[in-house]
């Protein structure tokens, strides 16, 4: 098949909800992909951080192929052994008590929502379900997860959304005072606003939110659905904040490129959800659970340490070429926002750096860069290679 006849086939037959570029992916090894005519991509996108492990990692594949050939599927009415050990594997790792697995990043959110509503249910009765979140921050697509989010941009179209949802400006604990009230059970929030731009945030700030929290018994739930997996440097990035959420959700990176999300709870909140309260038909599925073992496996503490060196050395070398369109850098691990300065437009840039090869992400008005976190040094310097190539001279 040729470029043009995919892209008329896909125009024909599939809902144009995404601004797609103009460009077909076929297969990848590592950080590299190959589109239908071989032309070869350097990957600083990893899917949207979710191919954590790289493409075609061989005990991933085999792991699929594997747990695919005893058992692709059964009912959550049974016990599984990929379930509970990918479970048991979370929970070590996160100082958690118990996992629920969904399939999606707005999913985890969802379920997060329950949990505090019915924490506060239990305790409480009615008349204190609202969640505050905060400004710029993304949860998701669902009606729920859209109200929670805080960008004006997302609130249109879907009338009504669903209430329950308060928000305040990131950084500052007057403005989340302001919003706050008798009927709040949480908050929800993201240490490293990802689709807002990269943006940490402060370790004071949020240190200080999980006294409040603490102190008016809401939970602290956090969104780790691009954040975790080892996107940020460590296992989930509340690991770096000296803080122990009630709950905590995750989806990208979990199973390395198939569809799974979920959440953890704490010791605290492990029991708020009975049998009854909560469900999913795919959920925590035996082969993307198989799967995700592998990419935990993978990101071993030397693995996450080599996260960490990455990012520094990533954003080190795209600050020392002093590219004109391109500012400071910022994030954490690797999970990086470049700043696009004034006059030129971030998304027209990423079109320029993927027709020369470069897969790159856009977050707010900045790049973003989300490589596999197995990217090796030499694709690295090959995708640096095109980014100097490409912005210089422009
Ligand atoms: C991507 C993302 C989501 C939504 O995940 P889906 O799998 O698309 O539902 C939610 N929160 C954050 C922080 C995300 O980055």
């Amino acid at each position: 098949m040729t470029h043009e006849d995919l892209v008329a086939l896909d125009h024909q037959y599939t809902m144009q909800t995404y601004g797609r570029y103009d460009v077909d992916i076929d297969h990848g090894k590592g950080a590299t992909l190959w589109d239908l005519a071989g032309k070869a991509y350097i990957d600083f996108a990893a899917g949207i951080g979710v191919n954590a492990i790289g493409y075609a990692n061989e005990r991933w594949v085999e792991a699929i192929y594997d747990q695919a050939s005893r058992l692709g599927h059964v009912s959550n009415l049974f016990y599984t052994q990929p379930y509970a050990k990918l479970a048991e594997t979370l929970c070590r790792r996160s100082g958690m008590a118990a996992a629920f697995f969904g399939n999606s990043g707005a999913e985890g959110n969802e379920g997060l929502i329950k949990l505090a509503r019915k924490y506060s249910f239990d305790k409480y009765g009615k008349g204190r379900g609202t969640i505050l979140t905060l400004k710029n921050s993304f949860h998701g697509r669902t009606s729920a997860t859209l109200a929670a989010t805080g960008q004006e941009v997302f609130h249109n179209y879907f009338h009504p959304f669903p209430d329950g949802f308060r928000c305040a400006r990131a950084g500052s604990m007057d403005a989340l005072q302001e919003v706050a009230g008798h009927d709040v059970c949480a908050v929800l929030l993201e240490l490293v606003q990802g689709e807002g731009g990269v943006y940490p945030m402060d370790q004071d700030y949020v240190h200080d939110l999980a006294v409040l929290c603490a102190e008016r018994d809401w939970l602290l739930l956090v969104d780790e659905v691009q954040t975790g997996i080892g996107r940020t440097g460590t296992l989930f990035a509340f690991q770096q904040y000296g803080i122990i959420p009630d709950g905590v959700s995750f989806a990208k990176g979990i199973a390395g490129g198939l569809p799974m999300g979920g959440f953890l709870a704490n010791e605290r909140c492990r029991n708020v959800l009975g049998p009854g309260t909560h469900a999913s038909t795919f959920g925590g599925n035996p082969v993307c659970a198989a799967a995700a073992q592998v990419v935990l496996d993978i990101l071993d503490e030397d693995a996450l340490a080599a996260v960490r060196e990455k990012g520094r050395y990533l954003r080190a070398s795209i600050e020392a070429m002093g590219l004109p369109p391109l500012g400071a850098t910022r994030g954490l691990g690797l999970m990086i926002g470049v700043e696009v300065k004034e006059g030129w437009d971030n998304r027209d840039l990423a079109a320029r750096l993927i027709q020369n090869g470069l897969l790159v992400l856009t977050a707010g008005p900045a790049l973003r860069l989300l490589p596999p976190l197995t990217i090796t040094r030499a694709e690295l310097d090959k995708g640096l290679e095109i980014l100097k190539s490409t912005l210089q001279s422009l």
